[in-house]
């Protein structure tokens, strides 16, 4: 069970006149001058189609990268044959091989792709180069690469044998096909959710978000490129609820391992819950959904560690992030210092196009997405309990453009400290500084999800009592940090309640999901 040592991928710096810099700027430079066909991958075949959508940066919405070519029902039923086609010697592979596929992959991005997977997804996705290098290089690398020491960990958990009697695990893979449907806000999760089943023996269609298939398509290539079968993973470009009528009434269905929202969720467990007699097994749900993610300061934290983790953990990746800070709990003594803080950093940072490397906010992934995070920021204004602390504007002319935003709210189940916008607005609630253990329960209580919190003090007691009180209140807890940027293998991430089945993406627990163990008992 030897494998490669394997460590996370260093964060490259990107500082001007360095090497990673200028080769990212050519890959941009090349990434906008051309104009790409994304097909489909099902089995062999690339499939192109007469049903092509533009695909443009959201900083930039009238230019044209390419176009992406929709699927067909008739699609998804070629990618289901030829996944299952595939499944018999895929399934049989010896893990060794299986796994010196995607540590070729890791290897590619880490190495020659990588610039053009970055600048996939800057220009695709809206993403400056900074954050760009942690999810689609780093974080896609250390998934590809760590899943490989899961594997072996789980591969090496054998039961007790006695004498005259061997019994051994066997880890087979689901029996059926997989199928992945992802976010459009990480590559890294584009990556994984169908190389994980896949790295465990599956079979896998895959349907990226519309949003996100420019760099989507970069992951196929490089999957190809590291010797991927044929059919193992099939990229489909079909509308969801199209393909998840097929896919959820087909009896080799065998699990789900979709990241997107609580919503999207719901209707696709409903879905196969209505068809469960359809199918040959239980399938596997795993789902990691929605956000509402708070950061509470006690009394006794550090103001400036506070506001540094308030605007990194709310704006940046425009708060796109299912982890973002979007509510935080601050206590009176330390409200006006804090705000004075962020209402400095937030006049240094500035916004626009992900060419110019100094901005620090780009745009929001697309239309419907402005339209739904200005709605909140609209009713704010217009509201007699908040106050608009900063920003506010917003402008879609050339992209997709809002101003990061903090709202201050005076009722603490304010629709905006309730309801996950997944846009760069952060609400605050100020509450009196001695009334620390009154303010937990309305943390654990305005909002039905269950990601990411963050508690900010020096005082040991209040980081034990929220600790303790907000137990079931996050998945993934912080204790003088921001709320996001979970490491593979370091902060396994995912979170209960609406925000997910909590499987853990990047570890053991979630590549369990994707075997069915036979236990064989052997008399000597
Ligand atoms: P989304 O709108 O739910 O879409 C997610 C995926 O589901 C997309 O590929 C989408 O395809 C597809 N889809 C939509 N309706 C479908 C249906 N009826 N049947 C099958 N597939 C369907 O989410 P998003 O806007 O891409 O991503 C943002 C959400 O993801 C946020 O709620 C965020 O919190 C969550 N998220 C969670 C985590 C986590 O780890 N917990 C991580 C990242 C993101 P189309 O794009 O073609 O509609």
């Amino acid at each position: 069970f030897n494998v490669p040592a394997i460590k996370n991928e260093p964060v490259k710096s990107y500082l001007p006149g360095s090497p990673e810099r200028i080769e990212l700027k050519k890959a941009l430079e090349e990434a906008r001058s051309k104009v790409i066909e994304i097909p489909q991958y099902i089995g062999n075949k690339e499939i192109f189609s007469q049903n092509k959508h533009a695909i443009s940066p959201p900083h930039d919405h009238q230019h044209v990268l390419g176009y992406f070519h929709e699927g067909t029902g008739e699609d998804v039923k070629n990618a289901i044959g030829a996944a299952l086609e595939a499944k018999e010697n895929w399934a049989t592979m010896r893990w060794e091989q299986r796994a010196s596929i995607f540590l070729k992959a890791a290897e590619l991005i880490a190495g020659p792709y990588r610039a053009e997977i970055n600048a996939a997804t800057m220009l695709g996705q809206s993403k400056n180069a900074y954050q760009a290098e942690i999810d689609s290089a780093c974080e896609l690398i250390d998934f590809l690469r760590l899943n490989v020491n899961f594997m072996r960990d789980i591969y090496e958990q054998q039961p007790e044998s006695s004498d005259g009697v061997w019994n051994r695990m066997e880890y087979r893979p689901l029996e059926g096909f997989v199928f992945a449907i992802t976010p459009f806000n990480f590559t890294a999760i584009s990556g994984n959710l169908p190389a994980a089943p896949a790295l465990m023996g599956n079979v896998v269609l895959w349907k990226p978000a519309f949003t996100q298939v420019y760099s989507a398509h970069v992951i196929m290539k490089v999957f190809k490129k590291a010797g991927l079968p044929d059919g193992v993973i099939n990229m489909i470009l079909t509308d969801g609820p199209v393909a998840g009528e097929i896919i959820f009434k087909h009896a080799d269905f065998a699990g789900i391992h979709f990241t997107g929202s609580t919503r999207v969720f719901q209707t696709i467990w409903k879905t196969i819950g209505e068809n469960i007699p359809v199918y040959k097994s239980f399938p596997r749900i795993v789902g990691e959904t929605g956000g509402k993610d708070f950061v509470l300061a006690h009394k006794s934290a550090d103001a400036k560690a506070v506001a540094t983790g308030l605007i990194r953990g709310a704006f940046e990746y425009q708060g796109q992030k299912c982890s973002a800070a979007s509510r935080a709990y601050i206590p009176s003594n330390l409200w006006e210092e804090i705000k004075e803080f962020m209402i400095k950093d937030l006049a240094e940072i500035t916004m626009g196009g992900v060419e110019d490397f100094s901005n620090f906010v780009n745009a929001v992934i697309d239309e419907k997405s402005f339209d739904k995070i200005t709605s909140y920021i609209e009713k704010a204004k217009e509201s007699d309990v908040t106050e608009i602390i900063s920003g506010g504007n917003y402008d879609k002319s050339k992209g997709y453009f809002v101003e990061p935003t903090i709202i201050r709210a005076f009722q603490p189940d304010y629709v905006t400290l309730c309801e996950e916008i997944f846009g760069p607005v952060l609400t605050v609630y100020v509450y009196e500084e001695d009334k620390f253990e009154d303010i937990i329960p309305v943390i654990d209580s305005t909002s039905p999800y269950a990601l990411t919190g963050a508690v900010f003090a020096t005082d040991r007691y209040a980081i034990q009592y929220a600790t303790d009180h907000l137990v079931n209140a996050a998945g993934n807890f912080y204790i003088n940090d921001k709320p996001t940027g979970a490491v593979v293998g370091q902060q396994p991430f995912g979170g209960a309640r609406a925000s997910g089945t909590n499987d853990k993406a990047g570890s053991v627990l979630n590549l369990l999901r994707w075997v069915s163990p036979r236990a064989i008992k052997e008399t000597l």
